[in-house]
């Protein structure tokens, strides 16, 4: 068993009230996790609120140089810290080391902060004025994250805070908690200073311990929506800045004129996919006119074929899901929707793998004739289930998304430029896909769900300088009230 610590001032800081992390394909303890008492949480702003001054008065350049080196050790040590997140998150180590390289792409975003952290001026706007705008950092900067990427979207918030000239708190998920302590570990041997980048274990009452203390400057959340909406809340009544990213329910249009094979293989990967856990994937397929049942054929000897089992399994392409609960939630969701009238093409819900008979194994599973006033349908199951819904227009489709209480993304698989157009522009979501499964737009773009996927007004990653600092404008006139004549007068 593994322990894992708090990371406070640069250093391992142990805590009491122990839970355990579990290896979902076993459902064996692999590690424990302290949940943090009063004191950890206030040692922890007292650290972040103590290097603040230093760091934020570190030059751009200086802080950049520190990213720089941490960037590289996080893609030198991708395999040891996609291991890590294997065994506690249980998605495939392929997968894990993808999400590295993601949150590597937002921490090279962060390296330009010396060019992207900035303001501008007018010159003349009055008589010898001038104006100018400047971007303070804030202070200290709290950051709660989910389950689902535990390294990358700590780093979407991390980077450009630390870039910006802030000092951080990041409260992850206790599901799978051990890759963060890594990160932190190897931001210090990048040359990070003690006290910048803090970790603290913990669950509701950590968070609002850290949301509710006056040295907190601004809040950054991703997580479910009931708990995005519970933070968004607490930490505007407090006067804190907010973001709070939410779930989703994606759908993908299905056009008459898309490849079934490609569409077919698409979904397969953007359902299924890291056992339908990624806040982008899509679960829902909405197919515009004829095309439903070939499509369900293909999907459905899609869905049989793919290989279930535990994460760093050689040919496994899905894992488990992240606990006991999720699995027979999601089971439970299942039995529901047929009760309900749902017709299932393929059910692997209930499957259980060969080996490993505790593991939270929940199989692709496609349902169709779903109605669209079910659960199956209005909530996010988060799991590998596909819900194919048929509809005779474009217009229909996009009816439906906007009806969705989520807008987190959506995509069109078509070849026709008209409808892909229509579709970017009336389709009710942060994130547009055409032909593309799942949008997650690069760094230097912006994470932005609409509706209920999203609290706040700014996005993830690039979007999220002006988050991360606050402008002061300054006016200023020097010749005519200070009689600065240096007497230059040009022909
Ligand atoms: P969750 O809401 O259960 O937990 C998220 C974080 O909040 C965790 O750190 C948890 O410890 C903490 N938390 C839990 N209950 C709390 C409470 N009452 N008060 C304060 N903090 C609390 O979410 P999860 O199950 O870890 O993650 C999955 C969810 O995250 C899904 O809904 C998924 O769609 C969403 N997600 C969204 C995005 C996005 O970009 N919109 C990205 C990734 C995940």
């Amino acid at each position: 068993m593994r322990t894992i610590h708090h990371w406070i001032n640069g250093a391992p800081v142990s805590g009491s009230d122990l839970i355990d992390v579990t290896n979902p394909a076993t459902d064996q303890p692999i590690a424990t996790v302290p949940m943090a008492d009063t004191d950890t949480v206030t040692a922890a702003l007292a650290a972040a609120s103590d290097a603040f001054d230093d760091w934020s008065q570190t030059t751009l350049s200086r802080r950049a140089q520190v990213l720089f080196r941490f960037r590289d050790l996080l893609v030198e040590n991708r395999s040891e810290l996609a291991a890590l997140i294997t065994q506690e998150h249980g998605k495939t180590l392929d997968d894990a080391a993808g999400e590295i390289s993601r949150a590597a792409d937002s921490v090279e975003l962060a390296c330009g902060g010396p060019a992207l952290v900035r303001g501008g001026t007018s010159l003349q706007t009055g008589p010898d004025i001038d104006t100018k705008s400047v971007l303070h950092p804030l202070g200290v900067c709290v950051g709660i994250t989910p389950f689902n990427f535990p390294a990358m979207m700590g780093m979407m918030m991390v980077s450009v805070a630390l870039a910006s000239g802030n000092t951080f708190i990041w409260k992850p998920s206790e599901q799978d908690p051990g890759v963060c302590i890594r990160i932190a570990e190897l931001f210090k041997e990048a040359g990070l200073p003690d006290g910048v980048l803090n970790v603290v274990h913990g669950r509701q009452d950590t968070v609002e311990r850290l949301i509710d203390d006056p040295r907190t400057e601004a809040v950054a959340f991703v997580g479910s929506s009931q708990v995005a909406q519970i933070v968004y809340s607490r930490a505007a009544a407090a006067g804190k800045r907010v973001q709070a990213f939410g779930g989703a329910k994606n759908h993908m249009i299905v056009m008459p004129d898309a490849d079934l094979d490609v569409v077919a293989d698409q979904l397969t990967s953007a359902c299924f996919g890291a056992a339908g856990q990624r806040c982008m994937a899509i679960s829902v397929a909405v197919v515009v006119g004829e095309s439903a049942e070939p499509l369900l054929a293909k999907l459905a000897t899609r869905a049989e074929e793919v290989r279930l089992g535990p994460g760093d399994g050689d040919d496994t392409e899905v894992g488990p899901v992240v606990n006991r609960q999720s699995q027979e939630r999601i089971q439970a969701a299942v039995k529901e929707a047929i009760a309900g009238g749902a017709r299932a093409v393929v059910d692997r819900s209930a499957e259980v793998v060969p080996g490993f008979e505790s593991g939270y194994f929940v199989g692709p599973t496609v349902l169709t004739d779903v109605e669209v006033s079910s659960a199956a349908y209005q909530e996010e199951l988060f799991g590998p289930i596909l819900v194919v819904l048929r509809v005779d227009s474009l217009g229909d489709g996009l009816e439906l998304i906007r009806s969705h209480r989520y807008g987190n993304g959506a995509s069109i698989f078509t070849r026709d430029g008209a409808a892909a157009n229509e579709f970017e522009r009336r389709a009710s979501a942060g994130m547009i896909g055409v032909n593309v499964a799942i949008p997650v737009p690069v760094a230097a773009y912006a994470v932005q769900g609409w509706k209920d996927s999203a609290y706040g007004d700014t996005g993830l990653n690039n979007a999220s300088w002006s988050f991360y600092t606050r402008p002061k404008y300054v006016t200023s006139r020097w010749d005519s009230v200070a009689g600065t004549d240096f007497g230059f007068r040009p022909n």
